[in-house]
């Protein structure tokens, strides 16, 4: 079930929670909300469930508005961070709970019970407690609780965070398992970017109460649009750019020859390549290197399966560079030239 935002905003008194957001979800997509705290993605859930009213703008389920719909008419569940189980009903009884609420016969409850305890592995517990329970077998009991009334669209409020790292590692996978099996439209909250790159077909990254940018994984990590969004998924250093005089498409990186090739060159003056250390490589100093990023090496540090070397470059950026463990090092202090692996290069504004 597709679902739309339109131009939302909610404001709390004088703060204003949500600025202007428009946001299209496709049918069965995974969109993950991400940002820092307080930029709004709880918020967004709570208005697309119902539990929260806007100040301006609309939402649509398909073709229906239902922004001011209640929440039990939207067929929209939602998955708690704390999963908010029951704990004095068996596994058995929560995961039916949605079914029993509906007025559904005890024994057609029984028998999606068992079909979707078997869907999440659970058979074998059905009839422990909330208590008796692993966390990862707990998340997936409010799953199964949150999937059999089969809501069009299942909001997920920071589906991992009550996890310890590495169960949370294991576990993001078998979401992304559950969610190709039953299909169904999922809306997530995290602030976790490994989380949401992991779980999620398209990202909208919030600032302040608005969309910075939506987009794939990829299109995020490759194209960011503003220097927020490249901060948000991993390292990454801005290089100044220098237009061409004669070429409006095309850029230098400052104290080099590489050229950028771009189109948004013309728009600002200030414009910068977003640089991320797996598009360097250390290579030989060599007299002829006009193709290269000259620096100095600052520092170099031991990391399990590769090195990590700081090189300063002649416009006094400093970049840490991932170095294989077999790869001959530099010295410390020493000078360096780097090649830059140009395909991957991106510009942004500032
Ligand atoms: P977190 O990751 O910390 O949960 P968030 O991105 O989910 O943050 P929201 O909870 O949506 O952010 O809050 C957005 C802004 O609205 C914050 O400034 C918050 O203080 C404010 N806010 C949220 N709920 C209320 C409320 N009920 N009353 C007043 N202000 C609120």
């Amino acid at each position: 079930m597709s679902m739309k935002l339109k131009n939302i905003r909610k404001n709390f008194g004088k703060t204003r929670a949500v600025d202007n957001v428009s946001i299209e979800i496709e049918t069965g997509e995974f969109l993950t909300l991400l940002g820092p705290s307080g930029c709004g993605k709880t918020t967004i859930l709570r208005i697309i469930a119902g539990l929260e009213n806007v100040t301006s703008g609309q939402v649509f389920l398909e073709d229906d508005e239902i922004t001011h719909l209640n929440p039990t008419k939207r067929d929209i569940s939602i998955m708690f961070q704390d999963y908010a189980l029951f704990p004095h009903m068996s596994i058995s009884e929560n995961v039916s709970y949605g079914l029993r609420m509906r007025g559904i016969r005890k024994a057609e409850r029984n028998k999606q019970a068992i079909d979707w305890l078997e869907t999440m592995q659970l058979s074998s517990v059905q009839n422990r407690y909330p208590s008796e329970l692993s966390g990862g077998q707990r998340q997936r009991v409010a799953l199964a609780r949150a999937l059999i009334t089969n809501p069009k669209i299942l909001l997920l409020d920071e589906p991992l965070s009550a996890l310890d790292a590495n169960l949370r590692i294991r576990l993001r996978e078998e979401l992304r398992r559950i969610h190709k099996q039953v299909g169904t439209t999922f809306v997530c909250v995290t602030h976790d970017q490994e989380e949401a790159m992991a779980l999620s077909d398209r990202i909208a990254i919030l600032k302040d109460g608005q969309v910075e940018q939506i987009g794939t994984p990829n299109e995020l990590y490759d194209q960011p649009a503003s220097e927020f969004v490249a901060n948000f998924f991993g390292k990454c250093a801005l290089w100044p750019l220098k237009r061409d005089t004669k070429n409006k498409t095309t850029a230098y990186l400052s104290d080099s020859n590489i050229k950028c090739k771009t189109n948004i060159i013309e728009k600002s003056e200030k414009n910068y390549a977003v640089i991320r250390p797996e598009f360097l490589q250390i290579s030989n100093v060599n007299k002829n290197d006009s193709d290269k990023l000259k620096g100095k090496v600052l520092d170099i540090l031991t990391k399990g399966a590769s090195n990590q070397v700081t090189v300063e470059f002649q416009n006094k950026l400093v970049i840490d560079l991932s170095v294989p463990r077999k790869q001959k090092l530099p010295e410390i202090n020493g000078d360096v030239h780097v090649k830059l692996l140009q395909s991957y290069l991106h510009a942004i504004t500032n």
